[in-house]
């Protein structure tokens, strides 16, 4: 029981879920706002969130969009990659994680 995540609406940024296996993030219908949305694991939010609070130096944070932004949170939490393997460019080259 103590190795369920949690994964977070990003249509509320309110209703939580828990599951036994650990993966990026799911989508399904969020009860609360009734939309179809993902849901991404709390590692992952919480990095996000930490930088909302609190942009990093090496990265130009508030030029990304919230997809963006996520997608760079969701591999630094969840991958070996740090911040330096990030470059903010005009159109940044990020791709979702599939
Ligand atoms: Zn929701």
């Amino acid at each position: 029981m103590s190795r369920t995540r949690t994964y977070r609406c990003l249509g509320c940024l309110d209703h939580t879920l828990t599951r036994e296996f650990d993966t990026s993030h799911l989508s399904v219908t969020c009860p609360e706002c009734e939309s179809f949305e993902r849901f991404v694991n709390e590692a992952v939010f919480q990095t996000f969130r930490g930088f909302e609070k609190s942009p990093p130096d090496e990265l130009e944070w508030g030029r990304l969009d919230r997809t963006e932004k996520l997608v760079v949170a969701e591999r630094l939490a969840r991958t070996a990659k740090t911040l330096a393997d990030f470059d903010v460019v005009d159109e940044p080259d990020v791709q979702p994680v599939e």
